[in-house]
């Protein structure tokens, strides 16, 4: 692709000078074909691209009729990956001063898109909050910046741009804003600035009250003070406000409840999620809580619950169980007891290498709960599995 870009290059020049001829309304068949035409054909097939994009760039009259030859082949080239080229194409074109306001324009927004595409953001920046103000508010450059913003993690312009962005568009941010504000909390609680982390921690919910990140941050700060109470109840709420991560909440109520010595409220809470919000990790803290003192009923409450909600994770923790019961005294029994070794090994590498949570938008999937999803960019749209290979 990149070596027909190259052999677009003369074309594009000749036709731009030919053009150039018919602007000024000259005799094109008078006109000699410039010597450095020549020039960059012999760098091309020399294998000297870049000197030859150089000539034909310079030999490309910019005008009227040639600006979106310009544009188009700074376009390719960057949509190529060759950056360096389309800035160079740019950069030439900026230079005329012949261009209106508006090809100027679209030149510099262009010239902004190179460098995100570099990796070069702070000129990246710059040019596009230039086009902001020159081109009327104009909003992809406002969907840039923010892009710039979070990748540069300055969280506090990613919220400016954000609110920004749904001013003019009436379309809510509300679930991103709270995100860069569990950001800024995050920062703070790696300072140990509590306070401060809650204040963030209190706009994200303002800004979307079921964000599950800011919830379970929010239940951490309260349990560091040791206000167990208050962080379990924070805890719950997410079962109500966002039950697809119910499932990351359960571990630290069992450590919060434990803390407060307010176990048997923990299992209250936990029977009653049974029914409204099935998740086989609550299902296996309640079995271990019966096998203590009741083996055999804690096989029994797991084999019902598998039977009404099948899980790979389930099926390893029962046969665990069975394994651990009395031996039967009969034939068939004890060969089925020899199974569940070989049983549990075909399962554990399957356990081991499942992903856990996936996400909703492109698909990606995961062991670790990552908040913005790597692959889509897309906040808050990574979720533990459900099903017979999750939760
Ligand atoms: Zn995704």
């Amino acid at each position: 692709m990149i070596e027909l870009l190259l052999l677009l290059l003369p074309v594009a020049a000749a036709s731009g000078w030919m053009a150039a001829k018919q602007h000024h309304q000259k005799n094109i068949q008078n006109e000699p074909i410039p010597k450095d035409y020549f020039t960059g054909l012999n760098f091309l097939l020399n294998e000297q691209p870049d000197k030859a994009v150089e000539v034909f760039i310079k030999l490309l009259e910019v005008n009227a009729d040639t600006v979106e030859t310009h544009l188009a082949l700074g376009h390719l080239f960057r949509k190529q990956g060759e950056v360096d080229r389309a800035i160079r194409i740019h950069q030439n074109l900026i230079a005329r001063p012949q261009l209106t306001k508006a090809q100027r324009n679209q030149a510099l927004f262009a010239l902004a898109k190179d460098y995100f595409s570099a990796g070069v953001l702070d000129r990246s920046e710059r040019l596009f909050l230039d086009a902001f103000d020159e081109n009327n508010r104009d909003l992809d450059s406002l969907q840039h910046l923010l892009d710039i913003y979070q990748q540069e993690k300055s969280w506090e312009q990613a919220i400016e741009i954000a609110k920004k962005l749904t001013a003019l568009t009436g379309k809510s941010q509300h679930v991103e804003i709270a995100h860069y504000y569990c950001e800024l909390a995050e920062k703070a609680l790696h300072t140990k600035e509590l306070g401060q982390a809650r204040h963030l921690l209190k706009q994200a919910l303002a800004s979307d009250k079921h964000n599950a990140r800011a919830l379970l941050l929010k239940a951490k700060i309260e349990a560091s003070l040791q206000d167990y109470q208050t962080a379990i109840h924070t805890l719950e709420s997410i079962k109500e406000n966002n039950p697809a991560y119910f499932s990351e909440t359960i571990p630290l109520l069992v450590i919060y409840h434990q803390q407060s010595n307010k176990r048997y409220d923990l299992f209250s809470f936990l029977e009653k999620s049974l029914v409204d919000c099935p998740r086989i990790s609550t299902a296996l803290v309640l079995t271990q809580q019966l096998q203590q003192s009741h083996p055999e009923r804690a096989y029994l409450f797991l084999k019902n619950y598998l039977t009404a909600h099948p899980s790979l994770r389930g099926l390893y923790a029962l046969l665990e169980l069975a394994s651990q019961l009395p031996t039967q005294n009969n034939a068939s029994c004890a060969q089925a007891d020899e199974k569940i070794p070989l049983i549990q090994t075909l399962l554990a590498p399957t356990l081991l290498n499942h992903p856990i949570y996936l996400c909703q938008h492109c698909g990606f999937s995961g062991k670790t709960l990552l908040w913005l999803c790597p692959s889509c960019k897309q906040w808050n749209v990574i979720k533990p599995i459900l099903g017979l290979e999750g939760e």
